[in-house]
């Protein structure tokens, strides 16, 4: 089923942009998560910025 709110659609792109990585085992979070749901440590998250262009 397509989305078909715009403010949604623009909500999932952005999470779908924007989400941390856990530097300890590895896990994708939630951009708002505060601790890694798979290891639960919440000092071993980075921020993942994707680019979503050519631009560097
Ligand atoms: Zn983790």
């Amino acid at each position: 089923m397509p989305i078909a709110d715009p403010a949604k659609k623009q909500l999932a792109m952005e999470r779908k942009l924007f989400f941390k990585i856990c530097m300890n085992c590895g896990a994708k979070n939630p951009y708002k998560a505060d601790k890694c749901r798979g290891c639960g440590r919440s000092n071993a998250l980075r921020l993942k910025n994707r680019q979503t262009g050519p631009k560097k």
